[in-house]
């Protein structure tokens, strides 16, 4: 087959355009991602030849070899793993798949300057093509394990790539990086001395569990000399089964890059040791920023899973809630067996048992850094509260963990987000209920309707803004032996104190107006399920309010977007007795024989107060109608 040339994607393009001028400043990481990607390889190999009895592979030796020529300034970095067939070259190297990608190339239009573009790339990664921040050439040569024809890419970075096929390569992926010229200014970043390879290594790699090996021959301090047998470079130390103090923070930010493919470091780094019967290390971490595809179906959650250091699977989702997927990491038990697939994994006994440890674990240590970290906590919180607060729903068992770790925007403060332990403290005498609203933005939810009366009477109001927090309420039910209400379900009664007075008000009130209450009923039909006076106005004239265990509009959207059929939810239209327009409607009402044109001033309030929490009136255009045809009255 002769030399075939292809364009890279639009994507690929922009982003080697990047590399190739190279705005990030810490050009050596292109080393650990080389690196990385090569121990991906062998991780891959070895479980692959686990599983398939007679693919014709060869792991008598899996290892990692960097080779360095300073002459030709070349520096290739080559592994005997899994390799990559002719397809899965042009598929994997000339595309980028990632589907943060997007974002990340839309992000780095909108940064424009330099300092903006690196920050993104330090945020995002972008594996093998880092190389060509150093390189002006990269050629990979690689044969899939178990094929005998071997592929050759080359790429000047530049646009386009060339494939062909080779008959002589050998297992696994060699990628050669032809380097920039050497900079007389810079040793330090000489990628063809053997001191910068090796301090590299040590720096970002150490951990790897496969022999990284340097080629002798490469040149070395003394040069001239008779030169060793290949040196191992790394420790292969698995950082989690080595105690606490001998390894730096540093190690453990490096082996979270390598499993998560975050450029980033974690927010926080967790360890267990489990001893006893069933032995077992974790070694987790909480990344800082949530990802992009965090709540799409694809994210792909799931911890490193090792049997005596040996990896056997990449994303075993069995070792963790599902609420708890952004966590990355890894757990080594001591006693599975490593031929197991991920149907028995979810029944196993051992495997729920590691899930039961860590998940309190996780939240213990969301706890303690609440109190030890506060603006750790926040930065927790903002990211993945809206994911953890799933486990609301399903997890029983450690529901009041979560709870106390929670934290909610509320009314209390405009920036500082409250816990429900914190919210009761605050509760006026005599005042029995955890208050809140649900709805899309905060503001949205302080414009409401509904939050008159309990502003007026500076009761505080639980501000919830994430789709999960819809449904957590109902489940939840209630904290501290308080319940949890919505403003806007059933019947609020604010009048904690002077009850009686009310009382007496009220009852005059219900008299005078039942005759409008019952007309307007009959009037909007099957538009309300009730018309009553409200206690929750204080300067809207009317507000829609739903039943106390009726479905809210919120929720009703969300079941239909999952598919679901609901009936429509009617809602109960609530009057403000104490405002103009109402006293003016009920008078009107007593007075006139001919009430055509208010049953338009009953239809109006009632669009209006579906206008104000944020909703549709039911005919837009005939709503607009009549009220520009009242506008114009008001104007003769
Ligand atoms: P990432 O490693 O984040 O997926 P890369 O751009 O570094 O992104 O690599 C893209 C893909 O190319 C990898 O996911 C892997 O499938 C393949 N690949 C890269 N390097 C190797 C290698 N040394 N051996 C086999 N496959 C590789």
């Amino acid at each position: 087959m002769p030399t075939e040339t292809f364009e890279f994607q639009v994507e690929a393009r922009q982003l080697l355009q990047l590399m190739i001028h190279s705005v990030y400043s810490n050009k050596d990481v292109f080393l650990r991602e080389l690196v990385s990607n090569a121990s991906d390889a062998l991780d891959k190999l070895r479980l692959a030849a686990l599983r398939q009895d007679g693919l014709d592979a060869d792991t008598s030796d899996l290892h990692i070899e960097i080779e360095a020529d300073p002459d030709a300034r070349t520096l290739t970095v080559r592994d005997n793993g899994i390799g990559m067939s002719y397809d899965e070259v042009g598929k994997l190297i000339g595309t980028i798949a990632n589907s943060g990608t997007a974002e990340f190339l839309k992000e780095l239009e909108e940064a424009k300057d330099a300092a903006g573009a690196e920050g993104l790339i330090g945020q995002f990664g972008v594996g093998f093509y880092s190389g060509f921040m150093v390189a002006d050439e990269m050629t990979l040569v690689t044969r899939r394990a178990g094929e005998s024809k071997g592929t050759r890419w080359s790429s000047r970075g530049e646009g386009t790539y060339t494939l062909e096929s080779v008959e002589d390569a050998p297992q696994g992926t060699a990628v050669t990086l032809h380097l920039k010229p050497a900079d007389p200014e810079n040793q330090l970043h000489d990628y063809t001395s053997t001191w910068t390879i090796k301090e590299i290594v040590k720096r970002y790699s150490d951990f790897i569990t496969w022999p990284i090996r340097l080629v002798p021959g490469t040149k070395g301090e003394g040069e001239g000399e008779e030169t060793p047998g290949p040196e191992t470079l790394n420790s292969m130390k698995a950082l989690w089964a080595r105690s606490r103090d001998e390894v730096s923070d540093d190690e453990y930010h490096e082996l979270y890059k390598h499993v998560s493919h975050d450029w980033r470091d974690p927010l926080e780094t967790i360890r267990l040791q489990a001893e006893g019967t069933f032995e077992y290390q974790a070694l987790l971490f909480l990344p800082e920023h949530a990802p992009h595809d965090l709540f799409t179906r694809d994210f792909r959650r799931g911890l490193q899973l090792y049997v005596k250091r040996v990896l056997i699977m990449d994303d075993c989702e069995a070792l963790l809630p599902p609420y708890l997927r952004f966590v990355k990491g890894v757990v080594d038990a001591q006693d599975l067996s490593l031929n197991v697939s991920r149907e028995i994994l979810q029944q196993d006994r051992h495997i729920r048992m590691i899930q039961r440890r860590l998940t309190k674990k996780v939240l213990a240590s969301v706890k303690e850094m609440k109190t030890a970290d506060s603006a750790k906590y926040a930065t927790f919180w903002r990211e993945f509260g809206a994911v953890v607060k799933e486990g609301l729903l399903g997890d029983a068992d450690n529901r009041d963990a979560i709870l106390a770790v929670a934290s909610f925007a509320s009314t209390h403060s405009a920036d500082e987000p409250t816990t429900l332990q914190q919210y009761v403290e605050r509760m006026k005498d005599g005042q029995d209920d955890i208050y809140y609203m649900t709805g899309e933005s905060r503001q949205a939810i302080e414009n409401s309707p509904h939050m008159e009366a309990f502003r007026a009477r500076g009761v505080e109001v639980l501000l919830l803004t994430d789709p999960v927090d819809e449904v957590w309420v109902d489940a939840v039910g209630e904290f501290d032996g308080k319940r949890l209400r919505s403003v806007a379900k059933g019947e609020i009664d604010l009048d904690v104190q002077g009850g009686e007075q009310a009382e007496g008000e009220r009852e005059k009130q219900a008299e005078e107006y039942a005759g409008l209450l019952g007309w307007m009923k009959e009037q909007l039909g099957e538009d309300v399920k009730d018309v009553r006076l409200s206690t929750r106005l204080t300067v809207s004239p009317a507000c829609v309010v739903s039943d106390a265990h009726d479905l809210t509009p919120a929720l009703e959207n969300m079941y239909r977007a999952m598919g679901q059929e609901v009936p429509p939810t009617k809602r109960i239209l609530e009057l403000n007795p104490a405002h103009a327009l109402v006293r003016s409607l009920n008078e009107a009402y007593q007075e006139r024989e001919d009430r055509t044109e208010l049953v338009e001033t009953a239809e109006l309030l009632h669009g209006l107060a579906v206008l104000a929490e944020g909703g549709q009136p039911k005919e837009p255009a005939r709503f607009v109608k009549l009220v520009a045809e009242r506008l114009e009255h008001g104007l003769r």
